[in-house]
Formats: structure tokens, sequence, C-alpha cells
């Protein structure tokens, strides 16, 4: 991030470039080549990752001439960043390649930013947008939710890859960006109540990004090449939306704070984007908007649409509907000020066949 922005401009920060299809998981090193990025990676990446795609990825780094190190990272925590980046003080390395789900993608991505490093992301799961926005979150920083860091300077998505991961991993992808549908509401609200700044470029993007998910639906679930693809350029696209914007406002309303409040409190939370898709179930239906749609499409996807589906108890859902809006109180969504009544979270609820 730049320091010092003018108030009349706008910072955006892009990945420079995507690369989304079959088999494109051997073309890291040279797309690395392409990018002036040549000497040493350093590998960023999970115990479960997929042992073929890191080897793949090592062996195409190798064949361009980088010497390589891989750390294994045990998720998404402070102390795993600061393994990373004692790493990176040895080892010095002129890339931070963060190959895995969006835990390992994070990790890579904090300790790249702290270490004025760039990196390059390598998402082995479609889970959610952060394997390829600019933001990052994880146990042990001060928020239960997302800020920005900084984008990845390429993204190689290899579909063949991704389908291959397991399905629950995709239909929560697919919930965190139909979550885009009542994100952008909020935004729109903000805007109006609280002269908020509102971006209709990334806004549209993050929208036409749902509006393609929900329309191959089916093909998703039955993991034809066209629907993997939709969604992994889906995911792309909304974190483009956040890098354009700025701020994670057009893929982040009440939907993201009832699921962040559900991680915070349920027994076993499920799914970061499941949880997003039940959030926007009951948010359409406070928008005024086409809830039974959303319900449609996620149930036609194969995702959680109910409290037990997730997992997750009747109260729990209730707390966080009267309680999800004061873990960001700058944030303001269509659960207002002070949240819902207890009544009015029932009601919904039950209306909405969540609970
Ligand atoms: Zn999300």
């Amino acid at each position: 991030m730049v320091s010092k922005i003018p108030a009349d401009s706008h910072y955006m920060q892009l990945p420079r470039e995507v690369l989304i299809g079959q088999k494109v998981a051997p073309l890291v090193g040279e797309t690395l080549v392409r990018l002036g990025v040549h000497g040493s990676a350093l590998i960023v990446t999970g115990p479960k990752v997929e042992k073929i795609a890191a080897a793949t990825v090592i062996e195409s780094l190798e064949e361009a001439k980088f010497a390589t190190s891989t750390t294994v990272v045990n998720g998404a925590t402070t102390e795993q960043v600061q393994q990373v980046e004692q790493e990176i003080q040895r080892f010095n390395p002129n890339i931070i390649v963060g190959i895995g789900g969006g835990k390992d993608i994070d990790v890579a991505k904090l300790s790249s930013i702290h270490t004025s490093k760039q990196f390059l992301s390598v998402p082995t799961a479609a889970s959610h947008d952060g394997i390829a926005s600019p933001l990052v979150s994880m146990k042990g920083l001060d928020r239960p939710y997302s800020y920005i860091a900084h984008a990845p300077m390429a993204i190689i998505a290899d579909t063949s890859i991704i389908a291959k991961s397991p399905y629950r991993l995709i239909a929560s992808g697919c919930g965190d960006i139909v979550a885009k549908y009542t994100a952008v509401r909020d935004w729109k609200l903000a805007h109006r109540i609280k002269n908020e700044y509102y971006g209709d470029y990334a806004a549209e993007l993050a929208i036409m990004s749902s509006r393609l998910v929900m329309k191959n639906a089916s093909s998703i679930r039955m993991l034809s090449n066209s629907g993997v693809r939709t969604l992994v350029e889906a995911l792309i696209s909304c974190g483009v939306a956040m890098s354009i914007a700025g701020t994670s406002r057009p893929c982040s309303g009440a939907e993201h704070l009832f699921s962040h409040y559900l991680t915070m409190i349920a027994p076993t939370p499920a799914l970061h984007g499941e949880q997003c898709g039940v959030g926007t179930i009951l948010c359409a239906y406070l928008h005024g908007a086409n809830w039974q749609l959303i319900k449609d499409v996620l149930h036609t996807i194969g995702a959680p649409t109910t409290a037990n589906e997730l997992g997750i108890s009747s109260q729990h859902i209730i707390e966080a509907l009267t309680k999800a809006h004061s873990i960001r109180p700058e944030r303001y969504t269509i659960l207002g000020e002070s949240g819902l009544t207890k009544e009015a979270a029932e009601r919904v609820a039950s209306i909405t066949g969540v609970i």
C-alpha cells in the first residue's frame, strides 16, 4: 500500500497476470520469468495440499532455474506467519509462492507483505474469495474479520486440481459468492445513510460474479469444466472488486458479519462460505429482496440452507442475528446500529426456514 494518497485520488493494487484453466500449474515457473522474477522461490503450503499439486509447481520452478525451499504451515495463525517470516529472512527468496486453500494462501499473503516480498497465489481449493483478494484473516489477529494486506502479483488457478478438492469446499465458495447479492445492497445502504464511499465499478463486478454463479448453479453441482471455471473466475473477480474498491465492502456485508459471529460462538462452526450463504438468505429477507432465489440456488448447489444443515443451533443463529452488528460497528449494514430484536431475528429465521 502507498502511505499518503491525496484525498481526491483512488489507489488500486491488482494482480498482473491471472491464468485459469486445466493443467496450468506447470506454468508457474515460466509465468514468473515472464514477470521478470528470477532466482529463488519460497513455497508456502499446507499439510493437506495435494502432494502432486505442490510437486508440479516445484518442478516447474526448478525447470525455470529457481532455487526452491518449502515451508509447510498448519492453519492460518500468527505463529505460522512468524515461522514463515523467519524462513524468508533465512532463505531471502525473490518470490513467495502460496499453494493451497485459503488458509495457506493467507499465511503466504501476510508473511510476504511483512517482509516486503511479492507473492504468487496457486489455489488448490475454491472455498472463499481470499485466494485472489488483497484481504487476509486469521486467528491471533486483533479482529475476527479480514483486512487489506496486498494483492497477489499473479494467480495461477488450475481447475483440474480444484475440481478434485472436496465438494464441500466448492459449495462453500459458491456461498461466499452468492453473499455479494446482499453485500452490495449493504454497501449501497451505507452510502445512502452514512455517505460512505461507494464505487459502481467494484459493486457491479461483485454482483455480476454472484449472478453468474447463480446462473451456473447446476453445472457447478455437476463439476463440469465450465461450472468450476465460472466459480473460480467469480472468486478471482471478487478479489479484484475488493482491490478496485480498496475495501472488502463489495464482497462483505451483514451476511459476513453473521458468519464471523457464528465462527466466534458456535462450538463447531461450519465453513465461512457455508455460513455466508445462509446469512445471505436471512439478509435478503431483511432487504426485501428475493431470499427464495438465494435459497433455491444454494439448494441446487448442495450448500447448507438451514441451521440444521450448518450443524449450528437455533439459539446461536438468533444470537448472531441480534449481535453480529457489534463486531464491526463502523460497517453499517441492514442489521442497523443496534442489531435485530430477538423477536425480529426469530421471525426472519423461521419465515426463511433457516430454523
Ligand atoms: Zn467471504
